[in-house]
């Protein structure tokens, strides 16, 4: 099954909704609808893994539909996958999120804090994506961003216990899957008949795809 047919579909939709949060900017109340969009992912994240970030975020999406066509494709640094790295991205951004919701950000006034937290997530999205997401993905694989972005962060922190994953069979060691992986993950499994478990796996199934012996699948367990 080519899932990656599928995928296509939905991140098309997901990158128009990617391009409207500019419309967020004059109107902050956009920013409740976003607002719920964390809350989401980490709920799934739990039976799913990162299912939210393979199949329906739309900054990546848009990474994965406008930012693959420009990008070098080129391995992610392990740095920028270490904790490390992780934890300052979290704390700068919880810092950014902090101020604005007690009024700090010119950009964002309004009255009701729940308002100022959404308007935030606009704000910080399209900052995050042009200055951040959107270099890095150019220069390595386009979802770069995916390594260390903290709501991505969260949902694996609630992935230890999925039950989607992926699993391979009797690997022929091509090498293929983890070419194709945008976060450069299956590398550690080749030649292993073994569940993909890594908490950071976006269930996206291209290594599934990819495999041009049919023995990497998705599996329940
Ligand atoms: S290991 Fe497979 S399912 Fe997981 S992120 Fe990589 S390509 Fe997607
Ligand atoms: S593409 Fe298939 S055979 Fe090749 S390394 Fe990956 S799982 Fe093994």
């Amino acid at each position: 099954m080519k899932f990656q047919n599928h995928r296509k579909k939905i991140q098309y939709i997901g990158t128009v909704v990617m391009f409207s949060l500019v419309f967020g900017l004059f109107n902050h109340k956009l920013g409740l609808v976003f607002l719920a969009i964390p809350f989401i992912a980490v709920l799934l994240s739990n039976v799913l893994g990162r299912f939210w970030c393979g199949w329906f975020c739309p900054r990546g999406s848009f990474l994965n539909t406008v930012i693959s066509k420009i990008s070098r494709h080129k391995k992610i640094p392990k740095f920028l996958k270490s904790t490390t790295f992780k934890v300052i991205m979290a704390t700068i951004l919880l810092g950014m999120f902090t101020l604005a919701l007690l009024g700090y950000n010119p950009l964002i006034q309004d009255e009701s804090p729940l308002v100022r937290a959404g308007a935030f997530m606009i704000f910080v999205c399209i900052v995050t994506t042009l200055l951040i997401a959107i270099p890095l993905g150019i220069i390595y694989k386009p979802r770069t961003w995916c390594s260390f972005c903290p709501v991505g962060w969260l949902q694996s922190a609630f992935s230890k216990d999925r039950i989607l994953n992926v699993e391979i069979k009797d690997c022929k060691e091509c090498g293929i899957c983890a070419k194709e992986c945008p976060i450069d993950i299956p590398e550690d499994y080749i030649g292993e008949e073994d569940i993909i478990d890594d908490a950071d796996c976006l269930n996206c199934m291209v290594c599934v795809d990819a495999c041009p012996f049919d023995i990497s699948n998705p599996t329940i367990k």
